[in-house]
C-alpha cells in the first residue's frame, strides 16, 4: 500500500477513536452515497465501475466496520433527530438511481447487518425497461455484450463525432478500464436525446436495470428501507427550464406517492447538481430536505436543501479507514 494511503488510514482511524474526534462528531451525522452492489467484487474493482459500484464482500466489510464505529440510523434520524441521544456519531446510507441490484445484492446484506438505508429512485426507470445510458454504453464498449454490438456502437459514436480513444484498445485491463471511464465522462456533454438514441443501439440485458414497484414495496415492507425521488428521467436539473423542471419534480413525486406507503420528504438531485433556482422549485414541491453530492458531514446547521454526502467507492468499501479520513476532512471546523 502506498505510504500516503497508509497515513490516511492511520490518521483517520486515530481521529475516530480520539476524544477530539468523538467531540467533533458528537451530534453530527454522516450521510453516505452509494449506487450499486454488484454480484462480485472483481467486477467492481475495475476503474470504470469503481466509483458507482461496490462488490458484496467489500460492502459486507463496510457494514461491519460502520456498525463498530457508528450508530447506523435511518436518514430521517439524522435530519430530524429524536430524543434518544447517543455518544456515538450517526451514519445513514443512501443509494441513488434505483438499481435492481439494490434488492438482489445490497438488501440481503443490509438485512443481515440490520443497517437501514434510503433508496432514491429515478422514477421513469422503475418497473420499465428504460436503461441508464452510462451502464449500457459502458458495458457494450467493455465487450460485455460481444464484439458485434461493440463495433456497431463505436460506429454510431463515430457518426456523432465521438470516436473511441485508442487507449480503449490497450492490452492492460486497468488502463483500458480507466480510458473507458474518462470516455464515458466526456459523453456527459451530449444531449439527453442523443444519449438515449445511443442506448437504444446497445443490446438489452436479460433483466431490467432498475427495480420494479413490486420490489420497492417489498423492500419498504421490510421496515429497513425507505424511498425518495431522484428525478423522473434522471435529466440534470440545471439544464432544464422552469416548466420541465417542475414536470420532473412533480412526476417523480407523484410516482413515489403512488408506489410507496411512506415516501421520504427528501429530494435527491440527479448528478447532485443544483443552484438557488432549483432549490426553490424543490422546496415549492413540499420537500424540506434535499441531498447533493458535495462532501461533508451534517451538523444540523447546513442548508437543508443542499445536504452534503460522502461517496463510497469500491476502494473505500474495501478500506473503510479511508472513509474515516474523509470524515475527518469533512468534520474539521
Ligand atoms: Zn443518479
Amino acid at each position: 500500500m502506498a505510504i500516503k494511503q497508509l497515513l490516511k488510514r492511520t490518521s483517520g482511524w486515530l481521529y475516530l477513536n480520539s476524544p477530539v474526534g468523538r467531540h467533533q462528531l458528537h451530534g453530527a451525522g454522516v450521510i453516505l452515497m452509494l449506487h450499486r452492489v454488484l454480484a462480485n467484487d472483481r467486477a467492481a474493482d475495475l476503474p470504470h465501475r469503481n466509483e458507482l459500484c461496490v462488490g458484496p464482500k467489500a460492502f459486507a466489510h463496510l457494514l461491519a466496520w460502520l456498525k463498530k464505529h457508528f450508530d447506523c440510523v435511518p436518514l430521517m434520524e439524522i435530519l430530524q433527530p429524536g430524543s434518544v441521544r447517543s455518544e456515538r456519531p450517526k451514519v445513514a446510507l443512501t443509494f441513488d438511481d434505483g438499481w435492481r441490484d439494490n434488492a438482489l445484492n445490497a438488501f440481503p446484506l443490509l438485512k443481515k447487518y440490520q443497517v437501514p438505508a434510503s433508496i432514491f429512485l429515478s422514477t421513469d426507470f422503475i418497473g420499465s425497461r428504460q436503461r441508464f445510458w452510462w451502464e449500457s454504453l459502458g458495458e457494450t464498449l467493455w465487450h460485455s455484450h460481444g464484439e458485434k454490438a461493440r463495433a456497431h456502437l463505436i460506429e454510431c459514436l463515430q457518426q456523432l463525432g465521438r470516436p473511441l480513444p485508442v487507449l480503449l484498445d490497450d492490452l492492460d485491463v486497468q488502463r483500458r478500464s480507466l480510458a473507458l471511464l474518462h470516455f464515458l465522462q466526456s459523453l456527459k456533454s451530449l444531449a439527453p436525446g442523443e444519449l438515449n438514441r445511443l442506448t437504444d443501439q446497445c443490446p438489452e440485458e436479460s433483466l431490467p436495470q432498475a427495480l420494479d414497484w413490486h420490489q420497492v414495496r417489498a423492500l419498504e415492507a421490510s421496515g429497513l428501507i425507505r424511498f425518495g425521488p431522484h428525478g423522473a428521467s434522471h435529466a440534470i436539473f440545471i439544464g432544464l427550464d422552469d416548466q420541465r423542471l417542475d414536470e420532473e419534480i412533480s412526476r417523480s413525486r407523484n410516482a413515489l406517492h403512488n408506489g410507496c406507503n411512506r415516501p421520504l420528504p427528501v429530494y435527491c438531485y440527479p448528478n447532485g447538481d443544483h443552484d438557488a433556482r432549483i432549490r426553490e422549485h424543490v422546496a415549492d414541491h413540499d420537500f424540506p430536505f434535499a441531498l447533493g453530492t458535495a462532501p461533508g458531514i451534517y451538523r444540523g446547521i447546513s442548508d437543508p436543501l443542499a445536504l452534503p454526502r460522502i461517496g463510497i467507492s469500491q476502494r473505500t468499501a474495501r478500506n473503510p479507514e479511508l472513509l474515516s479520513w474523509r470524515i475527518y476532512r469533512g468534520a474539521r471546523p
